[in-house]
């Protein structure tokens, strides 16, 4: 079996260009621009590279960044300062704190401090508690786990009562992931770095997403025939004939997957970039809300909705 790649490029394409006909609308009903802080703190390069690639794409789609440096070594004032600043600010639309946090700031602290509406990452803890609520809905859904279920959405894959297995239980990744697909009724069960025999779980999965951030980690004869396999984890390895010296891969072994899936994300060039078009949906979901009151309406009705093809993400997803 020859799997279908899912390419989240040309998805995120599609999705960045929405986000930007939306923004146009938005600036033409209100004369305001949505608005984007990003906090990054030390000098880790990936994260680096990580914002850069948030900002650009906010610019291409007409979102306005501000964007906020500080040392490894910043004390926790300085940091709350500049969030609260953020908070009073009416530019700023969305709040992004990118993580990690060096180890002397309390991730939980930081997070907390930013306001709900303005939490367009999600990782809010009120936030990420409300997704896991039935009955209740978040104010924003984490990038990650809402790109995969736009992908998923995209290509028809259905979820409900599918049995789905995850690899990492972070609070970026892992977790909201499973209590999404919960939302959409999966059978879920979450693997990490203490489940043995691994192979054992992961060949139940008709979904299997991995987000454990370990290269080789999936081998072929650890996916079941025909399961769709997502691969979150973006890893540097070592290889001299690349320019930079390294290259990306993920945690899934590629050509072994991809002859026994049934669909497969590429790294780089599957997730990724989705992350980054959710990343701009949420922060025109946060201007649109914050400044008109309401927001474009597809996100509440596709969280309430735990079925089939009704799942659709919006009337109006960017086809192919
Ligand atoms: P993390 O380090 O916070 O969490 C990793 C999780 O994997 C942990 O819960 C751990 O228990 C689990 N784990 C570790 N080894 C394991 C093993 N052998 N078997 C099963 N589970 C294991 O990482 P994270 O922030 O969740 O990111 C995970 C990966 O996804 C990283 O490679 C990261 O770079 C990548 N990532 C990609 C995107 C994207 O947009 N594509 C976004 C966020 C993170």
């Amino acid at each position: 079996m020859a799997a279908r790649i899912l390419d989240g490029r040309a998805m995120a394409a599609r999705w960045r260009d929405w986000v930007k006909a939306q923004v146009e609308a938005f600036r033409a009903r209100t004369g305001q621009v949505p608005g984007l802080a990003t906090v990054l703190i030390g000098d880790h390069p990936a994260s680096q590279t990580y914002v850069r690639a948030k900002q650009s794409a906010c610019a291409a789609a007409g979102i306005r960044t501000f964007s906020h440096c500080l040392p490894a070594d910043v004390d926790r004032g300085t940091v709350l300062e500049l969030v609260e600043a953020l908070a009073r600010n009416p530019e700023v639309h969305g709040i992004l704190v990118q993580l990690p946090l060096p180890p002397h700031l309390d991730e939980e602290e930081i997070l907390s401090a930013i306001p709900l509406e303005k939490d367009v990452d999600g990782f809010h803890p009120l936030n990420i508690g409300r997704l896991g609520l039935k009955g209740k809905d978040p104010y924003f859904i984490p990038c990650t786990p809402l790109g995969i279920l736009a992908m998923l959405q995209e290509v028809g894959i259905p979820i409900t009562g599918r049995r789905a297995v995850i690899l990492g239980r972070s609070r970026i990744v892992g977790l909201p992931m499973a209590l999404l697909l919960l939302r959409f009724d999966a059978t879920v069960t979450i693997c990490h770095s203490r489940t043995p025999d691994l192979g054992s779980v992961t060949r139940q999965a008709d979904l299997l997403i991995a987000a454990a951030g370990r290269p080789g980690l999936v081998r072929g004869e650890m996916i079941q025939p025909g399961a769709v396999v997502i691969d979150v984890g973006i890893n540097r390895v070592v290889d001299p004939q690349a320019p930079q010296g390294y290259r990306l891969v993920g945690d899934v072994v590629f050509e072994e997957a991809a002859a026994v899936a049934s669909a497969i994300t590429p790294v780089p060039g599957g997730v990724g970039p989705m992350t980054v078009a959710m990343l701009l949906v949420n922060t025109l979901k946060a201007a649109q809300r914050q400044v008109e009151g309401f927001a474009s309406p597809w996100l509440e009705p596709f969280l309430s909705k735990t079925s089939g093809e009704a799942d659709r993400l919006q009337p109006n997803a960017p086809k192919a």
